[in-house]
């Protein structure tokens, strides 16, 4: 009988592919290192224990992470695990590593005090995965961690009926929403399906067999349409690849409790993909493509020119070909393609070495796409309260924003301020023009005074009018230095103070 575990050479020898020497020398000794402070501790599928944070590294080695990545996922539950200290990692692999592996082990300490943080929070998924995003400071924590879920679940049959229920609920609401925000799509889906696998199976088989069904006649059909584009776009001189892409059972599950549960009403069981080089190529694909067929005209969309919140780029179009049948396309560059697949993973070159200091000096905006920005602020919020505040790993993440309080606005995005801040506050928070205007609050739907300070978890609208002006009053209702120096510039513009 063989092993099926991994060990530390099956990972060196994986990473020998992608990492120059020095880095695979590091990853060997955090491989041993690992192996040695595991030792005797045994996963609930049996194998040994090392076997987890070998295969969750061998997961970023896929997803083509750095190497500082790649030795956090070597070393991820080694601090809160065993007997090693922060310290230790620190002195063997440097100041980066150590700050993603505190990192991850401050998430997981966050996670198990989330019952207390949801007294605090609305409960969506949304605003959780964004706490967890803040809470992380770099990103590559979450990054980390979503291939440390993606192992658990990946071996989840192991674990009581009970405990897969909890994992599989809680990778559904906070994980693969996670993996949304950062555009990680594939990994959402594979987190997707595996939870949904568990939590309804007997749905889960059921979808599978129909779409098994559905898919062997539409791909037949699907056939001579993909012959017929290909050979447009030859004759157009486009160069491009089309593959077919087929739906997610999760996605279908989603889909049909919107279409009554009739399979028919669903166009894009398959839908076929065009990757071509150039973005203007993505529009003339296009073009051609409704001068072949009808197009279904409230299914184009162009995430090209809007793209989707999580920063996902394509043309998709539904068309009706001459024998009435449906067919979904989507059309993107290779980058783009890239990114639908990979998100944020895909800028994290594995060769592009990048300290965690560099990192977090050089997070611009010019780093992340537009629609990434949020998560940004979050974690410079983040990132100054952790200066500020020396943390005891022991303390729940609650005590992290001590002096904070989370705020939404009536749309559920989250603003991060200080304890005791103003209606205004919030206002020049969400934007100068908001504040400049502001006539009036409603805080959880009751009008609510000027100066009287906001609570955690008040979700706010502020009234705004064309008419409404900062008055020289208003600096005594504000106490953030952001509101305080947009508050002077407007005034001053006004005439109202020097
Ligand atoms: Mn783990």
């Amino acid at each position: 009988m063989y092993n099926l575990s991994m060990n530390g050479n099956d990972l060196v020898d994986y990473a020998k592919k992608h990492y120059n020497p020095q880095e695979v020398a590091l990853i060997e000794k955090a491989a041993k290192y690992a192996t040695k402070c595991h030792d005797g501790q045994t996963r609930k599928s049996g194998k040994p224990f090392i076997d987890h944070p070998l295969n969750v590294a061998k997961i970023l080695i896929d997803w083509r992470m750095d190497a500082t990545s790649v030795l956090a996922g070597v070393l991820h539950d080694v601090v809160e695990d065993t007997s090693a200290t922060l310290e230790d990692i620190e002195k063997m692999f440097g100041k980066n590593v150590a700050i993603l592996v505190d990192g991850l082990t401050k998430m997981s300490i966050a996670r198990s005090g989330m019952k207390n943080l949801s007294e605090y929070m609305p409960q969506t998924a949304d605003n959780l995965s964004k706490l967890l995003i803040a809470i992380s400071q770099d990103v590559r924590v979450i990054i980390v961690k979503l291939a440390d879920r993606l192992h658990n679940l990946r071996e989840l049959q192991f674990l009581s009926p009970a405990k897969q229920l909890k994992i599989a609920q809680e990778s559904l609401d906070v994980f693969a929403p996670m993996a949304d925000r950062l555009g990680m799509g594939r990994v959402r889906m594979e987190l997707e399906e595996l939870a949904f696998s568990y939590l309804d199976p007997k749905r889960f088989k059921q979808l599978e067999k129909l779409m098994r069904k559905n898919l062997g006649r539409s791909t037949r059909k699907l056939g001579t349409v993909r012959l017929e584009v290909q050979q447009k776009l030859e004759e157009n001189q486009i160069d491009f690849s089309i593959n077919g892409r087929i739906k997610s059972i999760y996605s279908l599950h989603k889909k049909m409790k919107k279409k009554n549960n009739d399979i028919n009403e669903i166009y894009d069981l398959i839908a076929l993909r065009i990757i071509v080089n150039k973005n203007e190529d993505c529009y003339k694909v296009l073009g051609i493509l409704h001068s072949m067929y009808q197009p279904m005209l409230t299914r184009i969309k162009d995430y090209i020119a809007v793209p989707k919140t999580n920063g996902y780029q394509s043309l998709h179009t539904t068309v009706i070909t001459p024998h009435k049948q449906i067919v979904e396309f989507q059309i993107r560059t290779q980058t783009m393609h890239e990114y639908a697949e990979r998100g944020l993973a895909a800028t994290f070159h594995y060769h592009a070495q990048k300290s965690s200091s560099d990192y977090l000096k050089s997070r611009k905006a010019s780093t992340l796409p537009a629609n990434l920005q949020w998560m940004l602020q979050l974690q410079d919020v983040a990132y100054q309260l952790k200066n500020n505040q020396k943390l005891d790993k022991t303390q729940l993440a609650i005590d992290l924003f001590n002096d904070r309080i989370f705020v939404y606005t009536p749309m559920g995005d989250i603003f991060n301020l200080p304890e005791n801040a103003m209606p205004l506050d919030f206002a020049y928070q969400v934007h100068s023009k908001i504040g400049k205007h502001a006539a009036g609050f409603m805080v959880n739907n009751k009008i609510h005074p000027f100066d009287k300070p906001l609570q955690n978890g008040d979700i706010i609208e502020v009234i705004v009018k064309k008419s409404a002006l900062p008055k020289t009053d208003w600096l005594k209702l504000v106490t953030t230095s952001h509101a305080k120096s947009k508050l002077r510039s407007q005034l001053k513009k006004l005439d109202l103070i020097k």
